[in-house]
């Protein structure tokens, strides 16, 4: 284990908002844990972009807490959001254990290590991958975030990461702080993402079909169209010529019987045009009709729908050993 990145842990600046909180010793910070990694969940996942599924699905670990806390998250019963988190979701694990996952989940069928929110736990993803490596796991890594990491924690887990699945929330000062709780979010994001563009070459599918580089993932909120065209602007000068890009127009609320507005038939013309204007040809974009409407629940063992999702055996014993 390298003491130099558990360190990081001490006086805890992992991501922007910069706690200094000691996390060895109990203490948290906004993404409310220690230095003790909780998982949620870990398995195959296929509701991923194609190139990331992939044939069997994505290997999935799904960690528990976030330094943000999005007012639309629909992990919140793992995350803390705003709607209040179940701290009796998910189970610690050693970074012996953590790196078992990763070896489990390649001899799963896993099409790569997919980690979830792993922001405030770089440190010990990053001991946990050195141990797997040397145990034989060769799959790609994906870094699934919302890009609301520090400088300092993304040199650590930079050298490990093939492709960064990131949430470009918003620019928007006013948006961030009402849909992700904090306004700081649009202050910092592209700082992180020229960072990203620095250190990987361009994205593109390698010859096993897999993505590497970076895929920005762009979710319009409810009503802030203005917000979105400013983004996909900003996209279109900085970003598409070294990103793909995944657009999702489908806003699901986190509780299903609160409703928002939703993207008019005009409004969604509007990005097509956009997207034809700024000629955005690498990446996806959401069907308008796209309306699967679910939220994991992960006081279960398989938190989504069936076609979605296959548990990791190996998770699941050790849930249940520890549940009891
Ligand atoms: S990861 Fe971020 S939110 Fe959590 S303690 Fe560190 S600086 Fe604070």
């Amino acid at each position: 284990m390298n003491d130099s990145s558990m360190s990081a842990y001490e006086s805890c600046m992992l991501c922007p908002n910069s706690c200094h909180v000691d996390r060895t010793s109990g203490e948290v910070g906004r993404c409310g844990e220690s230095d003790r990694v909780r998982v949620a969940w870990s398995g195959l996942h296929r509701g991923e972009e194609p190139p990331v599924t992939g044939e069997r699905g994505s290997g999935m670990i799904f960690f528990c807490g976030c330094p943000l806390h999005c007012a639309y998250c629909q992990n919140h019963q793992i995350s803390g959001g705003a709607f209040g988190g179940d701290l009796s979701v998910g189970i610690e694990v050693s970074i012996e254990e953590l790196a078992t996952l990763m070896l489990e989940l390649q001899r799963f069928g896993a099409n790569n290590l997919n980690f979830v929110t792993g922001t405030h736990f770089i440190p010990s993803i990053v001991a946990a991958l050195r141990i797997a490596r040397e145990r034989g796991v060769i799959l790609p890594v994906v870094w699934n975030s919302s890009g609301y990491e520090s400088i300092e924690g993304l040199d650590m887990i930079d050298p490990f990461v093939d492709l960064y699945l990131v949430d470009v929330k918003t620019l928007d000062r006013a948006v961030a702080g009402r849909f992700c709780g904090l306004e700081r979010y649009a202050e910092t994001i592209e700082g992180v993402m020229g960072y990203l563009v620095s250190h990987h070459d361009k994205t593109c599918i390698d010859t096993d079909g897999r993505l590497s580089g970076i895929l920005v993932r762009h979710l319009m909120f409810p009503g802030t169209l203005d917000a979105t065209v400013r983004f996909l602007r900003w996209y279109a000068r900085t970003l598409k010529s070294h990103c793909w890009l995944s657009m999702m127009v489908q806003f699901v609320p986190p509780k299903l019987d609160v409703s928002f507005p939703s993207l008019s038939d005009s409004e969604y013309s509007r990005l097509i045009d956009l997207f034809n204007e700024l000629e955005i040809d690498d990446g996806f974009i959401q069907e308008q009709g796209d309306d699967i409407k679910w939220i994991p629940d992960f006081t279960q063992d398989e938190p989504f729908p069936a076609p979605f999702a296959d548990v990791l055996p190996f998770f699941l014993n050790l849930k249940h050993r520890k549940s009891y």
